[in-house]
């Protein structure tokens, strides 16, 4: 009753289940990493004074972004902190995109931005992918927008749009380019589109520790882009939008860069195998530059992608189904570790 009209109106954004802790299960329904986070966070969080929490963390969370900028050749100013890239999406909109302004994204892609701009009185126009999930650039310019959003690799399709066509879009697009690289680190060769940001003002490249630093639980995302941008943000945060532990185990897992590198290895071999597993059982499962895999399962074995979906969970293996345009009867399988796969092969087999 009390509700705005717009947002009385809003379906919401469902977030994927989430089990009890001491519940054992194969949880491959959220993306989040199977591999525990860097030993170094460990160490922080047991010599953590506790008697700092009394204090508000700081503002802009400093160290971390001092940490961010030397990894990657930027400048402090032009790095902004964020609870989570969830959070940066959504101040986003509310530092860059009026009422009534409209955006432009591929479609399928993360359904929290349809969200967020429905929230703030954004429009949204999609524009579909090919039948194998291809985005076209072509198409995203014909549609007059104050902001293209591209998330790169894409999800939940997995698939990476070359860097060259990322850069020809900074240089031919007016407005602001959003690219989201929630699974950057999880692609294969030099993919990012970071250094766009020298060059372009117009864009930013938002990233999280959630998927690659297999830290989800302590909320931190970042993002990249001129210093004007970023101050933008600035001006449009929480003041304090960062919590003192969040900072302090964010600046822990960003030191330890060859942990980072020896668990993407691993879990790209782990996706390697999956995905050969699959496409043994007759499933199609393209390629994948991300840490899960969209797939197809065959007519052959005569059940649909939710009728899996519900015999896994019963054996307490959770993934994802879709059943929506462009998506009919497709999983999404997050990559597991070694075993998990195994479990999950073994279950598949049987289905
Ligand atoms: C998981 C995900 C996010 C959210 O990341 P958080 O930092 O955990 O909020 C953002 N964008 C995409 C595409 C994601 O898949």
């Amino acid at each position: 009753m009390y509700a705005k009209p717009h947002i009385r109106e809003l379906a919401p954004y469902i977030p994927g289940f989430q089990p009890a802790a001491d519940q054992q299960v194969i949880k491959l329904n959220s993306n989040e990493n199977p591999y525990p986070p860097s030993p170094q966070v460990q160490k922080a969080l047991q010599t953590f004074d506790y008697s700092l929490l009394r204090r508000y963390p700081n503002a802009t969370a400093e160290y971390v972004r001092e940490e961010l900028a030397s990894i990657y050749n930027v400048e402090p100013s032009q790095v902004f902190c964020g609870n989570g890239s969830d959070e940066i999406i959504a101040l986003l909109f509310r530092a860059f995109l009026p009422e009534e302004s409209t955006i432009v994204l591929p479609y399928p892609t993360y359904s929290l931005y349809k969200t967020a701009a429905r929230i703030h009185r954004v429009h949204p126009e999609f524009v579909a992918t090919s039948a194998d999930f291809r985005v076209d650039i072509e198409a995203l310019l014909a549609v007059p927008s104050d902001a293209i959003i591209l998330v790169n690799p894409n999800a939940p399709t997995g698939l990476l749009l070359p860097v060259e066509s990322v850069a020809e879009l900074a240089r031919r697009y007016k407005g602001l380019l959003i690219i989201d690289e929630a699974y950057i680190d999880f692609a294969d060769g030099a993919a990012t589109a970071l250094p766009l940001i020298h060059e372009h003002p117009n864009v930013i490249v938002i990233r999280t520790l959630s998927k690659s630093y297999s830290l989800c639980g302590i909320r931190f995302g970042y993002a990249f882009a001129n210093a004007e941008l970023i101050q933008s943000l600035d001006k449009c945060k929480d003041s304090y939008n960062v919590s003192m532990l969040t900072q302090t185990i964010a600046a822990a897992a960003l030191r330890d860069q060859s942990y980072l590198a020896a668990t993407i290895q691993r879990l790209k071999e782990s996706r390697r195998e999956l995905i050969g597993q699959l496409r043994s059982l007759g499933y199609s499962a393209p390629d994948s530059q991300a840490n899960f895999v969209l797939c197809t399962p065959p007519a052959s074995r005569g059940l649909t992608a939710r009728q899996i979906t519900e015999k896994l969970a019963e054996q307490h293996v959770y993934v994802r189904y879709f059943d929506s345009p462009l998506l009919e009867d497709k999983l999404r399988i997050s990559i597991g570790t070694e075993e998990e796969n195994e479990r999950l092969f073994q279950l598949l087999r049987t289905m």
